[in-house]
């Protein structure tokens, strides 16, 4: 099927003009998209913004306070610790445990702190033109109205699962000339600028070879055929695949979105907080309603402060551009141990927290250089 080269060196072919030779697949013109009511402001590829969920019909149902729960808080026995910190200790790859042998407990201290995270469960919308190349699919644009953003129906979500799904909008879909390739369905080739042919790579375009011979593999012409484009000159055009049209249509992208936010209340173990974010804790409370009510009557105020601050942040934030399906608070205490002991006269410190009984000991006396420097 190659088309000899004779006799087309150079040549831009004459169908693709100069207007046509621009490689990058441009955007589609916004004349290309009917106005679609509903959906003013959908541009293509998206970044056409949020589209805010419509005010709801009935009344919210107003939260309700939960009954207060029996707050329980346990401690961590010294043997407990001490197998935690033992264990921390052999998993250093050279320290000594003659610290953990031969040390002497003075004393533990408790400062378990709580953690509070609210959860809040989103739904947003946004809209983008798409298209695809045109096999015969179903056009439809303008038989009957389109429904609204938020009147197409979505898979139920499942609570605090982040998930995506697009969904083309029925009655927007309708047939363009693609605008790639101006309706041609081909498009110039970019290796060679759309001659079909290019610089012999035997040869060099001498046309000889070494020996001062004609060149065997271009005949002596200096070119040869373009391999991309198999010496035609043009490619078929990958917006359209070579259907020369587009059906253009409306997506929807529904995305389900988890947001969080965390709070730790203070304490003043000196163990830092950035800490505690790889430890879980005990869960002494957790609470899952369409809207939430503040904690009440909680033990450390700052928590029921926090509780409130990011139901007004949360409500503020995200009821504006998306729908809030569902919200989850949680309280958990997180226990923290600080264990004072002796070791050949001098007085050290280490923390056990978390369910995970993690340990941090900074001044651990029988460390080596190489671990230190880690
Ligand atoms: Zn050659
Ligand atoms: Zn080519
Ligand atoms: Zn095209």
């Amino acid at each position: 099927m190659e088309k000899p080269v004779a006799g087309n060196y150079g040549t831009v072919n004459p169908v693709y003009g100069a207007a046509a030779m621009s490689t990058a697949p441009s955007a589609p013109p916004a004349s290309m998209f009917d106005t679609v009511p509903g959906y003013e402001g959908t541009l293509a590829g998206g970044g056409g913004g949020y589209l805010p969920p419509p005010m709801p019909t009935v009344p919210m149902p107003m939260p309700e306070a939960p009954s207060q729960p029996d707050w329980q808080i346990p401690s961590l026995s010294e043997d407990r610790a001490q197998a935690a910190f033992r264990t921390y200790v052999s998993r250093k790859c050279c320290y000594s445990s003659a610290p953990v042998d031969e040390g002497v407990t003075t004393s533990m201290e408790t400062f378990n702190t709580y953690r509070y995270r609210l959860e809040t469960f989103t739904e947003s919308r946004t809209s983008e033109w798409s298209n695809e190349p045109y096999t015969a699919q179903t056009v439809d644009a303008g038989v009957q109205p389109a429904p609204g953003p938020w009147q197409i129906a979505t898979k139920p979500p499942t609570f605090f699962q982040d998930q995506k799904q697009t969904i083309k909008v029925p009655y927007t879909s309708s047939v363009k000339n693609c605008h790639t390739c101006l309706g041609m369905g081909r498009r110039p080739c970019t290796t060679c600028a759309g001659s079909g042919n290019k610089l012999c790579s035997w040869c060099k375009g001498t046309g000889l070879r070494q020996t001062n011979d004609r060149c065997m593999h271009c005949t002596g012409s200096g070119r040869e055929n373009c391999s991309s484009c198999r010496g035609q000159g043009n490619c078929e055009c990958a917006t359209c695949r070579g259907k020369r049209q587009l059906l253009v249509y409306i997506n929807v992208n529904v995305k389900w979105t988890t947001e969080k936010d965390n709070f730790v209340a203070q304490q003043s173990s000196g163990l830092t907080e950035q800490s505690l974010e790889s430890v879980t804790g005990k869960q002494l409370f957790q609470d899952t309603q369409y809207m939430l009510y503040p904690v009440l009557g909680f033990p450390d105020v700052s928590v029921a402060k926090a509780s409130d601050r990011f139901l007004k942040k949360h409500q503020a934030k995200y009821a504006q551009t998306s729908r809030v399906l569902q919200q989850r608070q949680t309280i958990e205490l997180i226990p923290i141990t600080k264990v004072n002991y002796m070791w050949k006269g001098k007085s050290y410190v280490y923390f056990v927290y978390g369910n995970e009984c993690e340990v941090n000991a900074e001044d651990y006396p029988a460390t080596c250089c190489c671990c230190s420097v880690m």
